[in-house]
């Protein structure tokens, strides 16, 4: 989307540790009217997907979920993350690696909100080494839910956690790709 890739450009910096900040637009600060445009696209890729619920991880997930669910007329649920091992039986859970803290979490949903006949898009901000993602799929599956696809806004697809998954046969379409990015603050995108 070369929407997004222009304001990536314009607005986005890389930090150490291959971590793009978009704190202007989508990380801290939401551009409301612009993230919106990409709920609109993730729209007009599952639109024919039979979505009727949408999954995403807190927080940065749950503000482009909710706009995006805008589009399918859906509602949005959002795995809490929780430190403690201690899980009640009434929640599905998986375990992450945080990328942006370091640390291991788990990523929770209560069993109320996700059914066998869910069909499930999946949502989230970022993709790099797809642990968020992959608990995200966890979660579905222990659910019994089907999922439609997972759409993402910005995938760093060096670092290989979006192959991982379209490998094991799942959707994902990312609205911008990034081949490299360079301490310097040079990126550059898939074609
Ligand atoms: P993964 O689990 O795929 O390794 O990383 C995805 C998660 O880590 C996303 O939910 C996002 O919150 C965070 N993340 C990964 N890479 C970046 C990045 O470059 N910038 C920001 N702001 N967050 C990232």
């Amino acid at each position: 989307m070369k929407l997004l890739e222009q304001r990536i450009i314009s607005d986005g910096k890389v930090l150490p540790g291959d971590v793009l900040k978009v704190n202007s637009f989508l990380n801290h600060q939401i551009d409301v009217k612009f993230v919106s445009q990409l709920g609109h696209e993730f729209h007009r890729l599952f639109a024919d997907c039979g979505v009727n619920k949408i999954l995403t991880i807190e927080s940065s997930g749950v503000g482009i979920a909710c706009l995006t669910a805008q589009f399918f007329d859906v509602p949005v649920v959002f795995a809490k993350k929780a430190k403690t091992s201690n899980i009640s039986s009434d929640v599905y859970s998986a375990s992450a690696h945080s990328y942006t803290h370091g640390n291991e979490y788990e990523a929770v949903v209560s069993k109320d909100f996700l059914l066998p006949s869910d069909k499930v898009l999946i949502i989230d901000d970022f993709l790099a080494n797809g642990a968020a993602l992959e608990a995200l799929v966890s979660i579905c599956e222990q659910a019994g839910a089907e999922i439609a696809g997972c759409g993402i806004v910005i995938e760093k697809q060096y670092q290989g956690g979006g192959d991982k998954l379209r490998a094991r046969g799942i959707r994902v379409e990312s609205l911008a790709k990034i081949r490299s990015m360079s301490d310097d603050g040079k990126i550059e995108f898939c074609e």
